[in-house]
């Protein structure tokens, strides 16, 4: 079972992602996550990403393809997987629907988690994370809405793969929004 977690940055896809991955015993997929430890084992791939993460900026397509592939040899994976933050682009949906493919899988749910700016923007602010600084926190908003946002509408044309859930309230709650979903 392949769910991919979506929504603007602080929306609670990876808290969601976390809870999720627990309760149904399938792996968690995080390409921030994923970044965020190759750039502090300065490895090629963190080199490369590091310039795009520290701005808030999408690393590019086929460096975020090459570090799911590696995720997906873990052998936890063919049980299933929670994607977070993955992925955010045309290009990495259709490599994506191709990766799933080659193993006989494929995306089972889109869960298209809703917050309001104003919330979002908060959260942020109190993460305290490196890249989230009010300046960055506008790009990656700005960033999600030009290259991200549009996606909605191409797995919307996929029956019954979408859905939207109200990510505004407790963490337990949401996440039993989620879980009903599924
Ligand atoms: P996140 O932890 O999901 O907020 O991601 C943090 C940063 O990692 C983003 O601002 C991007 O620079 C980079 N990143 C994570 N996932 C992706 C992705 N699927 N495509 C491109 N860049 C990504």
């Amino acid at each position: 079972m392949i769910i991919v977690l979506f929504g603007a940055p602080g929306v609670g896809k990876g808290t969601q992602a976390a809870i999720l991955a627990e309760k149904l015993h399938v792996a968690h997929l995080s390409t921030g996550d994923a970044f965020r430890a190759a750039i502090r084992n300065q490895s090629e791939i963190g080199k490369v990403a590091k310039t795009y993460v520290d701005a808030g900026d999408l690393v590019p397509d086929s460096v975020v393809a090459s570090i799911v592939e590696e995720a997906m040899q873990d052998p936890s994976f063919a049980r299933g997987a929670i994607l977070d933050g993955f992925p955010r682009t045309r290009a990495q949906a259709d490599a994506l629907a191709e990766m799933l493919q080659r193993r006989g899988l494929s995306v089972h749910r889109v869960v298209n988690i809703d917050v309001d700016d104003a919330t979002i923007t908060e959260r942020l602010l109190s993460r305290g994370r490196a890249d989230d600084t009010a300046e960055i926190i506008a790009n990656r908003l700005d960033v999600y809405r030009q290259e991200t946002a549009p996606l909605l509408e191409y797995y919307s044309a996929v029956d019954s793969l979408l859905v939207t859930v109200n990510g505004v309230g407790d963490v337990q709650d949401v996440n039993q929004r989620i879980l009903d979903t599924i």
